[in-house]
Parts: C-alpha cells; structure tokens; sequence
C-alpha cells in the first residue's frame, strides 16, 4: 500500500500515556487515568475531519469513518482497548526503536536482566529487517493493545486521505478496562449500531481468531473458628490452613496453566487472602467448551467439600461468575464476517493463520451482546510483560489489513 502510515507516531505517544487498569476499583473506568488517553483519541480523531468522535462518561470512544459508497453496506465496527494490564507497570514507559533488527537477543538498557530471546520469542526470527519497538525494560510496552488502537487511527486517516477508496460506514470503538474484564460492559451496542466487529488485538502477522475460552470466576470463602492460640485445643479451626489445604489438594500435573496448552483448558487459584478467621479465595476457570467449564467447577467444589471435612466447624460459600462465553457460535452463524478478515489479510500479502484464543476478549462479549466480533492482529508480542515488542511493519500492516476489509466488505454487498 503506497501511503505515509501515522500508525508508528501516535503508538509512540499513545505507549506514555499510563493507562493500568484496576481490577480492584469498582468504576468505570476502574482508573481516572485512561481517559488521559481516551481523550486524545477523540482529538485526535476530530483533527482527522471525524466529527462525531465523543468520549462517554464511562471513558469508552465512539466515532464514525462515514460512508462514501452509494451501495448499502452493514455497518463494521474496529475495536481496540486503551488499557493495559495491571500485571505489570505502565507508568513511564519509554519506548525504543531497534531500527532494521538483524536477529539476535535484543537487551534492555534500564535492566539488563530482562532479555528479549528469539528462542523464547520465535516470532521474532521472522522479523530481521524490521524495525522493533520494546519498553525499556522497567514497564511493559503497552502494545497490548495500543498498537491496535494506533492501527485504527491510521485507518480513519488513511480514509481522510482517500476518499476515491470506496467503504461503507465503519464505526470506531476503544474501551477502557478489557484487562480486568469489563471492556465490553458499557459498551451501548445500540448507539454503537453497528452489525458486525472485529478486535483489533491480536498477536502473530496474519493472525486471526473467531474462537476465545469460555470463562468463569469462583469465589470461595471459608469461614473458620478463632481462638486465643494458647487455649485454642480441640476448639481453632483455621481459615487459612483449610485453604491452604485445598490448593494443595489441586491435581499437580495438569488442570493449571502452566500445564496445559491447546484445547486444553484449566483451573487457576489467582488470588488469596487468609487469616485464621477467614480465607478467600478467587479462582478462574476456563475452557473453550461450556459443559468442561460446569464440570471443572463441580470437580472444584467436590475437592473443597472433601477439605471442609476436616473443618467440620468451619463454612464456606462456592459462587461461580460467568465472566465471558466462546464466541465461536456466534461469529460461525454469520460466516462472511470471517470470510472478509480472511480475505483481507490475503489481500495485504499475508498468510492468514486462524486460530483460538487461549483467553477472551471484549470481542467475546460483545458477540453476545449481538455484535459477532472476531479478533485480527495488530503485531503485539508477549503481552503483560517487560519483554513486550512490537514491529513498525506489522503494524503498518495491520492497517492495511483493516483498509482491505472495509474495501471487501462494501465490493461484495
Ligand atoms: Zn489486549
């Protein structure tokens, strides 16, 4: 695509903007600070000539590349999340360019310890000759997912600069707290008014996904007996010991994370608070079919009831929270959704690789919410972390991608 991309410039000032979420707030945004950014986009997006660009009370940015085909095309919607995750730190980041990368580890000059390996990073073998965009080793980047959202913008200017590029209307949506979980929900699906999504947040170069986990919180509290320890015989009964005992009592060579892969899915205790009077603990559970879901869950409570008999005192409480669902049967329903994505990412030159994510996304939800909304690329790498990176050409593919859809979806209605 012959075009001056603005995608590299705005990710560079959208990266220092501190964007954490908080999974611990109970507002929206659950952190006043992503508004900081929020508001930049809407800017941003005005400067570009899209005057209805608006920010919501809730932080989540509504705009509209408007239509310039006289065909009637369903309304697309590009969505990416301005947060990052609250894993690890997003204040002053200070992103760094490795111009025309020619393989090799790449280190981090505020932390020499942190290492980007391309034996731990293999996508990054098939970058030589791009340019690599990293954190400097005390934050994480943020290109999860503010590569998407430079990716969008770089569309609705690319758009501006082209208006012979026939499209029908495309809305625009950036969410705050997709990182905790909550991006999707305020999202207004009616004022979005758009018949189909696509999430801007995927990793590889020619990525796309129409699949994500199915996804449930369990929230245990066990409530157990208090004594003055020096006369506490035959009468304590210990909270944190009975949680202690049920982590224990997890199966060690499978069920977690760190030991499963694929289609597999997992049981993972995220959190514990514990004294002698009470334990509680957050558990999340996730697995790409519905009934594993239920049963992991039944099992997990079977296993807690079996502890709690030697607490014969103590009590607990098991609550499940649907957090999100696979998306697959929703987005499978309208299958030229992922048809379009396919094609598009063909269009620019790529080898589309379709896959499922081992995780969810706003998209998940927002399929449920009537807008089937998969996930396409946008070249971010190891999330969550201080070894983040992110390619310029990726990225500038990534909005070519993006422009190639919209044009397929306005050619073949
Ligand atoms: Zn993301």
């Amino acid at each position: 695509m012959e075009y001056d991309f603005t995608a590299l410039d705005r990710f560079l000032r959208y990266v220092q903007i501190d964007t954490q979420s908080d999974p611990h707030a109970e507002t929206t945004p659950s952190t006043e600070k992503q508004k900081d950014l929020s508001r930049l986009l809407v800017k941003e997006l005005l400067a570009i000539g899209i005057v209805d660009a608006e920010m919501d009370e809730h932080g989540y940015v509504y705009a509209t590349i408007p239509a310039n085909t006289e065909k009637q095309v369903p309304v697309i919607c590009f969505c990416s999340h301005v947060d990052t995750s609250p894993e690890s730190s997003g204040a002053n980041v200070k992103p760094i360019i490795h111009k025309n990368y020619q393989g090799g580890t790449i280190t981090l000059p505020a932390d020499p310890n942190i290492k980007i390996d391309p034996e731990a990073h293999p996508e990054l073998k098939k970058k030589i000759g791009n340019d690599i965009i990293t954190a400097d080793g005390t934050t994480l980047l943020g290109a999860d997912n503010k590569a998407g959202v430079a990716a969008i913008m770089d569309v609705a200017h690319y758009f501006s600069k082209h208006p012979e590029v026939k499209h029908g209307a495309i809305r625009i949506l950036f969410t705050p707290d997709e990182e905790i979980g909550r991006g999707a929900d305020k999202v207004d699906v009616k004022k979005l008014g758009a018949e189909f999504g696509y999430t801007v947040d995927g990793e590889a170069l020619g990525s796309f996904e129409d699949e994500t986990f199915s996804a449930d919180m369990v929230n245990i509290t066990i409530e157990g007996v208090n004594f003055h320890p020096g006369f506490a015989k035959g009468k304590l009964e210990s909270a944190l010991k009975a949680a202690s005992e049920l982590i224990a009592a997890l199966p060690k060579d499978t069920w977690s994370p760190e030991t499963t892969d694929g289609r597999e899915g997992f049981v993972h205790p995220y959190e514990m608070k514990a004294g002698i009077e009470k334990a509680e603990l957050t558990f999340i559970i996730r697995s790409f079919e519905d009934a594993v879901l239920s049963e992991y869950e039944r099992q997990l409570e079977t296993t807690l009831i079996d502890v709690m008999r030697r607490f014969p005192k103590s009590t607990y409480s098991f609550e499940v929270k649907e957090q999100y669902r696979n998306m697959k049967n929703v987005v499978n329903a309208c299958p030229q959704v992922s048809e379009y994505a396919i094609a598009a990412i063909e269009r620019s030159g790529l080898e589309p690789i379709t896959g499922s994510i081992r995780g969810g996304t706003d998209g998940s939800k927002l399929s449920f919410m009537g807008l089937p909304c998969p996930n396409i690329f946008a070249g971010e790498h190891s999330f969550h972390s201080k070894m983040e990176w992110a390619s310029v050409q990726d990225m500038q593919k990534a909005v070519e991608t993006l422009v190639n859809l919209a044009c397929i979806w306005e050619e073949r209605s």
